[in-house]
């Protein structure tokens, strides 16, 4: 059985004070929920105000991304250890924001899963195709790069515990998001080729994210799917109402 996960995505907005009415309210709406997995993913500034105020909640915290170095001269980064340390569960990794603005390649993205592993942190590594690359017909050849480069040198045991979401670039932030039919397709395409390369246990045991787009009117459909195991939400996330929507609606 896969524990459903609805992940918050909140990019580069919120204050620390917006932030902690965020969970606050989260908390008050969530209290009893055991059936997803409920993670935020606040900008760094208001990750401390939001792990205290996830506390004892059922709302678990990331980061957005993550340095693989252990510490060094790496200005304006933050490693695996230290979110760990500040009380981060889970890291957002590879998403396409930080593949096409900030240079991250799948080595990165590599290096960066193993060193969120090693520091306990779940990853949730992002892969997915830009529209170009789907209109080309390449969709499958990107997806099969960023699972084997992303995810290269890890067990079957590592990849059974983490987290991928499939997050098509040209459906992120745009109001497009894949039909069921796309989305389905693409899914079990990633879940063949986890089971094919790290094993049966991998391919089974993994939860894969739908990213691009999601609202609470589009998100009962995909979870309808048998290889979505729930989604990684920006925009629609930004709203403690519309997350929650997103969370309960679908089941
Ligand atoms: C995201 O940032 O991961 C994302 C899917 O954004 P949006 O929901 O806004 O498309």
């Amino acid at each position: 059985m896969r524990t459903p996960v609805l992940a918050a995505n909140w990019k580069m907005f919120k204050t620390n004070r917006e932030a902690l009415a965020y969970v606050r309210e989260l908390a008050s709406l969530v209290k009893d929920e055991a059936t997803v997995e409920i993670v935020v993913a606040p900008p760094m500034t208001s990750l401390a105000t939001v792990v205290e105020a996830a506390r004892n909640t059922p709302i678990g915290v990331s980061v957005q991304n993550l340095h693989f170095e252990k510490q060094g001269a790496f200005t304006g980064e933050v490693s695996a250890a230290m979110a760990k340390d500040a009380g981060a569960e889970y890291a957002i990794i590879g998403h396409s924001e930080r593949r096409r603005m900030f240079g991250d390649t799948d080595e990165w993205v590599n290096k960066k899963v193993r060193a969120a592993i090693d520091a306990e942190l779940t990853p949730i590594a992002c892969i997915g195709e830009t529209l170009e690359e789907r209109e080309s017909g390449q969709t499958n050849a990107v997806l099969d790069r960023h699972v084997r480069e992303g995810l290269k040198g890890l067990s079957e045991k590592e990849v059974s515990e983490l987290i991928v979401a499939y997050e098509p670039v040209w459906a992120i932030g745009t109001g497009k998001n894949a039909t069921p039919a796309e989305a389905d397709a693409a899914h079990r395409h990633i879940r063949s080729r986890l089971a094919e390369w790290f094993g049966a246990e991998a391919g089974k045991a993994c939860r894969i994210l739908y990213g691009g787009s999601v609202k609470p009117d589009n998100i009962a459909e995909l979870r309808k799917l048998p290889d979505v195991d729930g989604a990684l939400i920006g925009g629609a996330s930004l709203e403690v109402k519309s997350f929650f929507d997103i969370i309960t609606r679908g089941r």
